[in-house]
């Protein structure tokens, strides 16, 4: 019989990582399939933790399917796109139009488009370390270079904009914020927001912000949305704004996101035919989850009590970063934003040398799934990831079992 190659995958994925579903989730999947239980404290996916969208959203969706049936256009329905633009005319961009709003199957496929639609091989995007780590690897798919920031854990996990200052090159073509940030749960001041804006403005760089939890803060924590900082100083930035409703709505399963586009926009025209055309090519978002999308962002939400006092996400939030505090060696900052903790272990009392490996083995001997740092571009072994969606009882056996690993660990 004829011997035929391989089929191989395209040498561009090389270097591409997506860890958070690799095989730290492989393995629980395996050990699921032999009968055991996974608390799985991996994924900011609120509804397996009973976190329901409000009813209104479902039931817009379901009464206009009928309607949903086709293609939509590229952008997006209509008043979806005048729903946003709405909303951000009520955070102080008043001249937001429907035109300026493109809808997406998630703030995912948004990203993966935008970075394609702007770089040439080599390009670089600055990047937060640690970030969300579809943006290093949409970069990297793109033929671009992801070039990462520190944020300063020492200083509640903001950036220092002098160091990503350094960082610019006559290759960089964009600047990335994550703010409230996965992992880290930080949430940026204005002023760092203005230097960051400044450092756009100087070097000419698209400025791309991730905004996704920007619902999703806590006690006195202000969010300040990037665009409105480019207005008010200048309105000569080039900004997108990334949001959609996984996180604030709770249904991430209805995969809708959107970009709302700001700032000096008449430089944008060469790239906004670019990105139009990979719309284009995608046909449209899905269609009945952009049917929710106004009934999303209509009125109270129920999310507004989530975060407050008392709510839910705030008391598992303060229960998990009391408990994770507690344990000999752990470090964590409490997270003004988001769904996360991003907790350090002391390196001369836990030297892991690989902290996948390391969560793996936490995995198969407490039954508990969280992420390992080097999984979000973080630059040591020695952190990583749990979301505070887990009611509170759930939380406390997570964290005991997580605190009993420790233990032997350091006992070992
Ligand atoms: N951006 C950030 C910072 C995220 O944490 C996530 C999901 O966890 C996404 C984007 C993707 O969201 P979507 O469900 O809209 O694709």
């Amino acid at each position: 019989m004829q011997e035929f190659e391989e089929f191989t995958q395209s040498p561009k994925l090389q270097h591409v990582r997506y860890d958070v579903r690799g095989p730290i989730a492989q393995e629980a999947a395996r050990l699921e399939r032999e009968g055991h239980k996974i608390t799985r404290l991996n994924i900011g996916n609120p509804a397996p933790f009973g976190f329901e969208a409000p009813d209104s959203i479902r039931t817009t969706m379901i009464n206009n399917l009928a309607e949903a049936q086709g293609y939509s256009d590229s952008q997006g329905i209509h008043s979806a796109r005048i729903a946003i633009a709405q909303y951000y005319q009520s955070r102080g961009m008043t001249e937001a139009d429907p035109d300026d709003v493109y809808l997406g199957n998630g703030v995912s496929e948004l990203i993966s488009m935008v970075l394609q639609a702007m770089l040439a091989p080599g390009d670089e995007v600055l990047i937060p370390a640690p970030d969300y780590p579809l943006w290093t690897g949409a970069t990297t798919l793109a033929g671009g270079k992801a070039v990462h920031y520190i944020c300063d854990e020492s200083n509640s996990w903001w950036p220092d904009p002098e160091e990503v200052e350094s960082k610019v090159t006559d290759r960089t073509k964009a600047l990335v914020l994550i703010n409230p940030n996965n992992p880290t749960g930080a949430v940026y001041p204005r002023e760092i927001l203005e230097q960051m804006v400044d450092i756009c403005r100087r070097h000419n760089l698209m400025l791309l912000s991730d905004e996704i939890y920007e619902n999703i803060t806590f006690d006195d924590a202000e969010m300040v949305n990037a665009c409105t900082v480019v207005r008010e100083t200048g309105d000569d930035v080039f900004t997108i704004t990334f949001s959609g409703l996984s996180k604030t709505w709770r249904v991430a399963g209805f995969r809708s996101g959107w970009i709302y586009l700001s700032g000096a926009t008449q430089r944008a025209q060469n790239y906004l035919e670019g990105l139009t055309l990979l719309m284009n090519m995608r046909m449209c978002a899905n269609v009945p989850s952009q049917y929710a999308i106004q009934a999303a962002l209509g009125g109270h939400q129920s999310i507004e009590d989530l975060i407050a006092p008392g709510g839910r996400l705030y008391e598992q939030r303060n229960t998990a970063y009391r408990l994770l505090s507690e344990i000999e060696g752990v470090d964590v900052h409490q997270a003004d934003g988001a769904l996360y903790l991003f907790p350090r272990l002391d390196p001369e009392i836990y030297p892991i040398q690989d902290d996948e490996a390391f969560v793996i083995e936490l995995l198969r001997q407490q039954k508990i799934l969280v992420s390992h740092g080097r999984a979000f571009n973080w630059i040591d072994s020695n952190h990583f990831r749990l979301v505070t969606l887990p009611n509170v009882e759930d939380l406390e056996s997570a964290i005991g079992g997580i605190a009993e690993f420790l233990s032997d660990y350091r006992d070992a």
